[in-house]
């Protein structure tokens, strides 16, 4: 079912960019669609963007410099989700409205098209996965992430993407051309192998098995992917022994890389994340009023979180290719192919995603 809406103006900003001050663009609500089906419960707003590819801010310490964000909120649901807050900014709910009502950019392909046309575009890799999921579960409506992929192919364009979605494997042979062509670089972003953490922390995310299969396949068809243990829950996913354990299985899956990232709550995302803490685990409060003095955690606490996941991926054989040779000598071997064609993914630069 869908409604024409009156054209109204969104207003956002973007939060992985770390510019909660600045206003990027102002873009138009040009149609409203209720869904039905697997979507019931969730209304699309489409609008047109003013711009897709996303310059990221000098003064950010992300190493990557363009992204792409076609979708706004996210159905994923995961409780912890950095991108909340820009919800609010849109004059929206960062709590159900963030997972109900998804923001379309419907002219992301047109845009895209146009942007990677002009003489001023360098070909510098784009990021996506940066703020919210690429592949969440309304891009199996909107194959708006696919399109995407298809043109940054076409272009030879460097390009990453993060997800904790499964709906990735759907485009494995479009992913495999792509890589014939240009650097193309995932990364499944799974926290815990913990069944009951992952139901009640991320209740619209594939099973964490799932992803790391999907791990599997998309390095078995010789597309470089890793692991982004993220975010890792004191209380809930930081024990010793859950750690060891996503380490290993990351090893296990094949994954080029692991990169464990510790829980930090920025503001916006706090109250909503301590809100649903207090209900579901009302005996952590102490611990993280302990850790969460400030926005991150202590850095003896974020060391300790990297090698336990770090030594058990590396006990289990990971990050190296079947000829000895690690994955990160291969990163630098293919940097020197061309300027445009540096590493545009490496691990490292993922500690800002979802
Ligand atoms: S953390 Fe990622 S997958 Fe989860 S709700 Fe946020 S954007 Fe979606």
């Amino acid at each position: 079912m869908s409604s024409r809406a009156r054209s109204v103006p969104l207003r956002w900003r973007i939060a992985e960019e770390e510019d909660e001050g600045r206003l990027f663009a102002d873009d138009e609500v040009v149609d409203r669609h209720v869904g039905s089906g697997e979507f019931r419960r969730m209304e699309f707003l489409h609008v047109n963007a003013r711009t897709i590819l996303n310059r990221v801010p000098e003064a950010s310490r992300v190493p990557f410099r363009w992204t792409i964000n076609a979708y706004r909120g996210c159905s994923h649901a995961c409780t912890y989700c950095f991108a909340r807050p820009t919800h609010e900014y849109l004059g929206l709910g960062i709590g159900e409205d963030f997972e109900r009502r998804i923001v379309v950019k419907v002219n992301a392909v047109e845009r895209l098209r146009h942007e990677l046309a002009s003489s001023s575009w360098l070909g510098e890799p784009v990021a996506m996965g940066t703020n919210t999921d690429p592949y969440q579960p309304a891009e199996g409506k909107y194959h708006l992430t696919r399109e995407i992929i298809g043109v940054l192919a076409e272009h030879e364009n460097p390009f990453s993407i993060l997800t904790k979605s499964t709906l990735v494997l759907r485009d494995l042979s479009l992913l495999e051309k792509a890589a014939r062509r240009t650097e193309v670089r995932v990364n499944l972003s799974v926290g815990t192998l913990d069944r009951q953490v992952w139901k009640m922390s991320e209740p619209g995310t594939p099973p964490p098995e799932r992803r790391l299969e999907a791990v599997r396949r998309l390095n078995e068809a010789g597309i470089a992917c890793g692991v982004l243990v993220a975010p890792v829950l004191p209380g809930l996913s930081d024990a010793p022994g859950q750690l060891e354990q996503i380490g290993a299985a990351a090893a296990e899956a094949g994954a080029v890389s692991v990169t464990p990232v510790a829980l930090h709550l920025r503001r916006g995302v706090r109250d909503h994340y301590l809100a649903w803490l207090d209900s579901v685990r009302p005996d952590l409060a102490l611990l993280y009023e302990g850790r969460f003095r400030r926005a991150y955690q202590p850095e003896s606490e974020q060391r300790r979180i990297a090698e336990t996941v770090h030594r058990a991926f590396r006990r289990a054989g990971g990050g190296v290719t079947a000829g000895g040779t690690s994955w990160r000598q291969l990163a630098a071997r293919r940097a020197d192919v061309s300027p445009t064609r540096r590493d545009p993914v490496g691990a490292e630069q993922l500690r800002f995603t979802c």
